[in-house]
């Protein structure tokens, strides 16, 4: 009985490698690019921890640039079959002997040149500039990484422009559209309100290490970071492609003031910054929000880029807020380890960018 289960003009979408390979080198790539990609991906992880976007970029790049090769390596020693056989062969523990894989990352000259450029802006204590680190395009197919501009298919593998996946500087903050943006900065003042209910004000101002602040100061740091938001936002819609100040935004040491306010107060100053800038925001035009300006790391960025970015860094502060509830919570009653000690305040936190 034929199977039906997939499409049969669907099933070789991912290519084998178009050199040629025997299944020991096979393996030994499988090995070497997975390993790649997840070092690669979890430095990304780090640079946006550290606000190094543009060099967060280019480790992101490169992760899909590994994805790819192992993914057609894998395809090579015929690991991808229908998807009643690859849960049978998940479920019989996928193993590989690859022996000594070697070098994981670095395997490239050109990612060699690209992370030499990121050596240089780190050693100087920053993120790369858009600048020196244009639009990055990977290939789905074969991994080849393109700088700049597609002209067409890949000049490895002829995979055509479409199918390759883009790191572009104006998105480094996020990809989320206006709607999704919006739903998003409407529901930040009821997640923050979930986190600090019944939670008396000694907890809330309460820092568990010296360096970590309290959930007041990160209401407060996330009030202080709309403000700059909203003066972005109303410099780009108001003014003709403007150079946003090149002040850097309010660090959390700033906001140390809100520890000794009341939680209503704090809250206050969240809502009343929100209100007004969700009403700068609300029924603006595509057009609007493709509005640009010039920003002295990302270049050329528009309201969609800043409304990412104080998306991701309110994310961001949400998680590290939720888990702070749960361990001021769990400690108190020494659960620590107890999962139902809080159930999911923040929701919406994981969604994909
Ligand atoms: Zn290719």
């Amino acid at each position: 009985m034929p199977d039906h289960s997939f499409h049969p003009f669907c099933e070789d979408r991912i290519k084998p490698l178009p050199m040629m390979i025997d299944d020991a080198d096979a393996r030994q790539l499988f090995a070497r690019a997975s390993m790649g990609q997840t070092a690669y991906h979890v430095w990304a992880e780090r640079a946006r921890k550290e606000r190094r976007f543009n060099t967060a970029r280019l480790f992101d790049a490169l992760s899909a640039a590994r994805l790819a090769r192992a993914g057609a390596a894998f395809h090579r020693l015929g690991g991808i079959r229908s998807t009643a056989e690859n849960v049978a062969s998940a479920l019989a523990g996928l193993a590989v002997d690859a022996g000594d894989a070697g070098r994981a990352t670095g395997t490239t000259d050109f990612a060699r040149e690209l992370l030499a450029r990121a050596q240089r802006a780190a050693s100087e204590g920053r993120d790369l500039r858009a600048s020196e680190l244009g639009d990055l395009f990977v290939c789905t197919t074969c991994g080849e990484l393109q700088e700049g501009e597609l002209s067409g298919a890949c000049p490895q593998c002829g995979t055509v422009a479409e199918a390759h996946r883009a790191f572009r500087a104006i998105e480094a903050m996020g990809t989320l559209g206006p709607h999704a943006i919006m739903a998003f900065l409407e529901h930040t003042e009821e997640a923050l309100r979930a986190l600090v209910a019944d939670l008396d004000e000694a907890s809330l101002s309460r820092r568990m290490t010296a360096t970590t602040p309290s959930l007041k100061e990160q209401i407060g740091h996330l009030a202080d970071m709309d403000a700059v938001f909203r003066e972005r936002a109303w410099l780009l819609l108001e003014t003709e492609h403007p150079v946003l100040p090149p002040a850097h935004p309010p660090t959390l040491d700033s906001a140390a003031v809100y520890r000794d306010q009341p939680i209503d107060a704090v809250l206050d100053a969240y809502h009343m910054t929100r209100k007004q800038t969700l009403s700068l925001l609300r029924g603006l035009t595509s057009a609007a929000w493709h509005r640009s300006g010039s920003h002295e790391l990302y270049g050329t960025i528009n309201l969609l880029h800043q409304a990412n970015w104080v998306i991701y860094h309110e994310r961001s502060h949400l998680i590290d807020m939720a888990q702070l509830r749960h361990d001021l919570i769990a400690g108190d009653r020494r659960r620590y380890q107890d999962a139902t000690v809080t159930g999911v305040v923040v929701t919406g936190s994981n969604e994909g960018e």
